[in-house]
């Protein structure tokens, strides 16, 4: 384990001394042993990219299941040519977001450990995915630590479920990160957070299977939604690894988007030109911007509640992401994401409201010509459509909205139905 920056630790391999496929090809033969626990997970399939853990101790149930999907409805909207956007439905997890990647990883460690409790603070999907590998696990138990008012109703009803004891902080995600973290110091509980290196590690996984559902190809973008900054830096690690080990020849650009309600990243890297500096990113820009958003009381605000984050924990670790794969951060208003998810639901299997950023993002930058018509792309959908009801439900009832299919109320009458079922003739 090696200090990253800030306190940042990083998972880190003696490759020259570990055993590696010569080629990526070769974990699509684990498709044939799927009875397997290891090689039916999405995750584990590719263990050996990272072997930190002893086979017999992983927790898995079968996470990384998802599928990426070509789809020309939303490429059109984003404005690239037919056959160069895809889809990677990380909803499709057992716990419904991509959280489950990392969580196995950190279930596993956690089990390495001998921990018998763990906790994290979310804004509603980590402490779904922690409470289901909790539960599953029968190893430990977990508490999860979440803010007032925002969380999403499907992500609570999830930690309630599956038996986690569950935390409500009279405050937002920053402040339950906060405690969670001085409470997991104090009392030597396991913390699952991003901050924990053994998520990114599963994370990277994502990347993996975007590779392989391109027949092993490197798109040219990989657009990601911001909040904690876990997954872009993951993702950024992933590429760093293949290409170190001669898997990959060369890297895809990265493009991070925030909620303009929750635009940290975007204000520190594209308007104040933050970067990861070789590994000495200036830490004054960051702590006067902190400083500054403490004096002002500013609070992230999003509809895009899985993002609403304003003190991204891996935010260095995401600058060296962004460093590797030549990246770019932008915002998107609300509306604009939202709309991108309407956009994803017509068109396939729908996603959260913080997904549709990814799309959002894409569809801004091929406006502004950094995406190119014929750039293969690939946007990360990290959360499954029923996490949120309520916001697309608002969306869709709610007059004025771009893509918005609100239910038409009929009387109780034969007549009338058929009237309006001949409309559609
Ligand atoms: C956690 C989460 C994010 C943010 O991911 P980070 O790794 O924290 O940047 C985005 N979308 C969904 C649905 C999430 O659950």
């Amino acid at each position: 384990m090696c200090p990253v920056s800030h306190g940042l630790l990083d998972v880190q391999y003696a490759w020259d001394k570990l055993p590696v496929p010569s080629s990526l090809r070769e974990f699509e033969q684990r498709w044939g042993s799927r009875r397997e626990p290891l090689d039916f997970s999405g995750v584990w399939r590719f263990r050996e990219l990272l072997p930190f853990a002893p086979p017999e101790q992983i927790v898995t149930i079968g996470e990384g299941q998802t599928i990426l999907q070509q789809s020309d409805h939303v490429g059109r909207y984003v404005g690239v040519n037919d056959g160069c956007l895809h889809l990677q439905y990380e909803g499709l997890n057992p716990s419904g977001s991509f959280k489950d990647n990392g969580m196995t990883a950190a279930s596993t460690h956690a089990r390495m450990v001998g921990a018998k409790l763990a906790a994290c603070a979310s804004t509603g999907n980590t402490s779904a995915s922690l409470a289901i590998y909790a539960g599953v696990s029968q190893q430990f138990r977990c508490i999860v630590f979440v803010g007032s008012g925002k969380i999403a109703y499907g992500k609570l009803s999830q930690a309630l479920d599956y038996g986690a004891t569950t935390l409500q902080i009279e405050g937002d995600f920053d402040d339950a990160l906060m405690q969670v973290r001085a409470v997991c110091e104090q009392a030597g509980i396991y913390l699952c957070n991003s901050v924990n290196p053994f998520r990114l590690e599963g994370q990277k996984t994502i990347m993996y299977r975007v590779l392989e559902g391109l027949g092993w190809e490197v798109p040219d973008w990989i657009v990601v939604p911001g909040g904690n900054l876990g997954n872009s830096s993951a993702f950024g690690k992933a590429f760093l690894e293949l290409k170190h080990l001669g898997l990959i020849d060369r890297l895809p650009r990265l493009a991070v988007i925030n909620a303009a309600g929750a635009n940290t990243l975007y204000e520190l890297y594209e308007q104040q030109g933050l970067r990861w500096n070789d590994g000495h990113p200036e830490q004054s820009l960051i702590d006067t911007f902190y400083a500054d958003m403490q004096a002002k009381n500013r609070r992230a605000n999003t509809l895009a509640s899985a993002i609403e984050i304003n003190r991204p924990v891996n935010l260095t670790k995401c600058l060296r992401a962004l460093d590797a794969c030549d990246g770019v951060v932008r915002e998107v208003s609300d509306e604009e994401i939202l709309d991108g998810k309407a956009q994803v639901g017509a068109g396939g299997f729908g996603c959260e409201p913080a997904s549709g950023a990814s799309v959002a993002g894409a569809k801004l930058l091929r406006q502004q010509g950094v995406i190119a018509p014929s750039d293969r792309v690939v946007c990360i959908l990290t959360g499954h459509q029923l996490k949120d009801p309520t916001a697309t439900v608002n969306y869709h009832t709610q007059g004025g909205c771009r893509a918005a299919n609100a239910p038409i109320v009929v009387p109780n009458d034969f007549e009338q139905i058929m009237e309006i079922i001949r409309q559609f003739g």
